[in-house]
């Protein structure tokens, strides 16, 4: 088979040429890295659990009607999605402070926020993706002010969602970054939840116990990530090999 054309290679993931125009395919590695990269280490099976979560969480996104960049997963590392333009910000919704937001601003990590809020970070990891305002957006042309309406409500949608999603399964959502990209049908131009949503990605607390499901384990060394996803996934349904559910005992005449 030919070799694919590799189009970029990141963090935790390489984008590869897809098989058709205006496809690209989404190779999910196992390394991990915290503090713009200055932390890193390859963390056995993390690829795969954020690949198939990744899945999960973007066809869920796609079945209550929010447009995401996911086309199929090709196997445990792969995934096919639509190529975009990304736009140059992260976008984050914190329902709790934690993390940056935290030390910014003083407030306790756990403390829960009168509503969430989004904040937006300038994409550029040689400046350490600075926390910017619409202001610096709309002045720089990063986004329009349609797109920002847009993104605003993408990412209240996707908040409400993965709420709603981890709330079923004993997790609290903290916080979470999301990518935008753009796709042109014809001259029309659309945003979509781009890049991927996962436990690297999102602070994951268990609501009884407070535990951390995310990549603050890898953050501040409290234990194995591969077991924090893991434990994510197996509650949601989509833990890889999952075992056979125990046969019913059978009656013996
Ligand atoms: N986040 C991310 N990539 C980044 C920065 C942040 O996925 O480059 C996520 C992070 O995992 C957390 C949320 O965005 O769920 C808010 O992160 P924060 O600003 O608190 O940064 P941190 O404390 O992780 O440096």
């Amino acid at each position: 088979m030919a070799r694919r054309k590799k189009i970029y290679e990141g963090k935790a993931k390489t984008l590869y040429e897809g098989p058709e125009p205006g496809t690209i395919v989404q190779y999910f590695k196992d390394d991990a890295t915290a503090f713009n990269a200055e932390k890193r280490d390859v963390i056995e099976g993390k690829g795969v659990l954020n690949n198939l979560l990744s899945e999960y969480f973007m066809l869920g996104l796609g079945q209550i009607g929010v447009p995401t960049h996911f086309l199929k997963r090709l196997n445990m590392r792969e995934q096919l999605v639509r190529s975009c333009e990304i736009v140059p910000l992260e976008v984050i919704v914190r329902n709790y402070a934690a993390g940056s937001m935290s030390k910014r601003l003083g407030i306790d990590e756990g403390t829960q926020l009168p509503r969430p809020i989004v904040e937006y970070c300038y994409k550029d990891d040689a400046l350490g993706d600075p926390l910017v305002t619409e202001e610096h957006i709309a002045a720089f042309g990063w986004a329009s002010q349609q797109d920002m309406d847009d993104i605003l409500s993408l990412a209240l949608r996707v908040n409400d969602f993965m709420s709603g999603v981890m709330l079923a399964v004993g997790i609290r959502l903290v916080d979470f970054k999301i990518e935008i990209g753009r796709v042109y049908d014809g001259d029309f131009q659309r945003l979509v939840v781009a890049d991927e949503i996962s436990p690297d990605s999102c602070r994951l607390w268990d609501i009884e116990t407070g535990q951390k499901l995310d990549k603050d384990v890898f953050r501040r060394d409290l234990g194995s990530l591969t077991d924090a996803y893991s434990e994510v996934a197996r509650r949601l349904g989509v833990m890889p090999n999952n075992p056979p559910a125990p046969s019913k005992p059978t009656l013996v005449n």
